[in-house]
């Protein structure tokens, strides 16, 4: 007999979850606890010294996001996941699993403005030194790569530009390069894309955005994607030595196709402490059921208003890989053929004063800095989320002074549509 894989929709709502054991309550419940009692002192110890799986403190783990992680790793078709406080959190756990002070790691410079800082500025501190390379010339990643490069990161579909990124040819250039690809696929979501499927071996998320869905959590997500072999050439001893904090043990030896993920655990999230509350986790975990009524609808919608905008006569060119024409069509109906995402830009003839006032004009859409969110939202990202960047680094990440972005919401695509016509009729 063949057992039959469940499809995406029903993942979506079941990967990971069970009635519970000791009340039947068939929602996942919220394990409001800090820690978990032990069932005698060699329960204790098999746990601490990573011998026994099982609950020890909700820093390192919690059962509400147990079922979180297994959700999203089997939408993603990862072996196992790790939900962390936030995407930024996601980020920095995993890189401390790869990298050490000294190491570099090469990223695509069309990313969300929050990760261009963080690699920018933060990570100095750290000793993680990033070289940018440009989604738009593949061969620059070739470039980028040195014996000191410990990764490769890259967004599926590219926040806030509408980019999407040859994730086959990176990908490629990762395996020659003997470096893991990181895929941050916040945008997309596994609804639209599945970055495991083109070579990715770690998958990250802001789980804040499309996944949880509703504006209303903070959250992240690693997955592990179980492909890299840490064990090659020793370069990555985090995960291919003895590590003293656990008697000695190797985690690639021991976890196999999980190690990736059991060493952001044990190695990062339990010293760095950037634990999802199991609130958030619930919360998320209830977006999720969801997801692909609303990717369908939020992607349907957007390839509207964005139809509409490139025919108006204040627009002067709209970016989004769903439009036909655009740059990335061609890689958008490979890489995600149900829907180019809900994120987008264009550019206002009016330039840096017209994107002023015509956020300043909506009335539907919400100004602020977020996307993924059942309601519409709108941000000018030059005076915004993009600030902190110089003019050149600006334009480099699509967000120059005429640019407006777009997070297209769930409610009629009628009434957003009125709403930016009104909006841009006194802009
Ligand atoms: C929002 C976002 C992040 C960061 O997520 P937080 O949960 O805000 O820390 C990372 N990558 C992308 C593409 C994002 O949109």
């Amino acid at each position: 007999m063949t057992e039959r894989t469940p499809g995406f929709a029903t993942l979506a709502i079941h990967a990971g979850a069970q009635p519970d054991p000791t009340t039947g309550a068939r929602a996942t419940p919220i394990y409001q606890t800090t820690s978990f009692v032990f069932d005698d002192v060699d329960h204790a110890a098999s746990l601490f010294s990573l011998q026994a799986f099982g609950n020890i403190y909700t820093r390192i783990g919690n059962p509400t996001n147990a079922v979180l992680e297994e959700r999203v790793a089997a939408l993603e078709g990862g072996t196992a996941g790790l939900a962390v406080a936030s995407g930024h959190a996601a980020q920095v756990l995993t890189m401390h699993c790869l990298l050490a002070p000294g190491d570099e790691f090469v990223a695509s410079r069309k990313l969300y403005g929050g990760s261009i800082n963080q690699f920018n500025h933060a990570y100095k501190n750290f000793g993680w030194n990033v070289v940018w390379a440009d989604p738009d010339d593949i061969s620059s990643f070739e470039r980028a790569v040195s014996p000191k490069t410990k990764a490769i990161f890259v967004e599926s579909i590219a926040n806030p530009g509408g980019v999407i990124t040859d994730l086959e040819a990176v990908a490629n250039i990762a395996r020659q390069a003997g470096v893991p690809l990181i895929v941050d696929n916040t945008l997309a979501t596994p609804y639209l894309c599945k970055p495991i499927d083109y070579g990715a071996d770690i998958v990250v998320h802001a789980l804040t955005k499309f996944l949880g869905g509703h504006g209303n959590s903070i959250g992240g997500m690693i997955v592990d994607a179980g492909t890299f072999n840490w064990s090659r050439e020793n370069r990555y001893p985090m995960l291919s030595e003895p590590r003293p904090e656990y008697n000695g043990i190797v985690l690639h030896e021991t976890f196999g196709n999980f190690a990736f993920a059991i060493a952001c655990r044990v190695l990062s999230l339990r010293d760095i402490g950037a634990a999802l509350s199991p609130f958030n986790a619930f919360l998320i975990l209830t977006g999720i059921e969801t997801l692909p009524l609303r990717m369908q609808k939020h992607c349907d919608n957007t390839l509207a208003v964005a139809e509409w905008l490139s025919r108006h006569d204040k627009v002067a060119w709209v970016s989004y890989p769903g439009l036909p024409g655009d740059r990335y069509h061609n890689l958008a109906k490979k890489y995600a053929p149900k829907g180019a995402g809900a994120v987008f830009t264009f550019g206002l003839k009016g330039g840096y004063d017209a994107g002023v006032k015509l956020v300043s004009n909506v009335n539907l859409f919400s100004h602020l800095a977020n996307i993924g969110d059942t309601r519409s939202l709108i941000i000018h990202p030059a005076s915004t989320t993009h600030r902190q960047l110089s003019d050149a680094q600006r334009v480099q990440a699509g967000a120059g002074p005429d640019v407006v972005r777009l997070s297209i919401g769930l409610e009629d695509k009628d009434d957003i549509i009125a709403d930016l016509e009104q909006a841009l009729a006194t802009a």
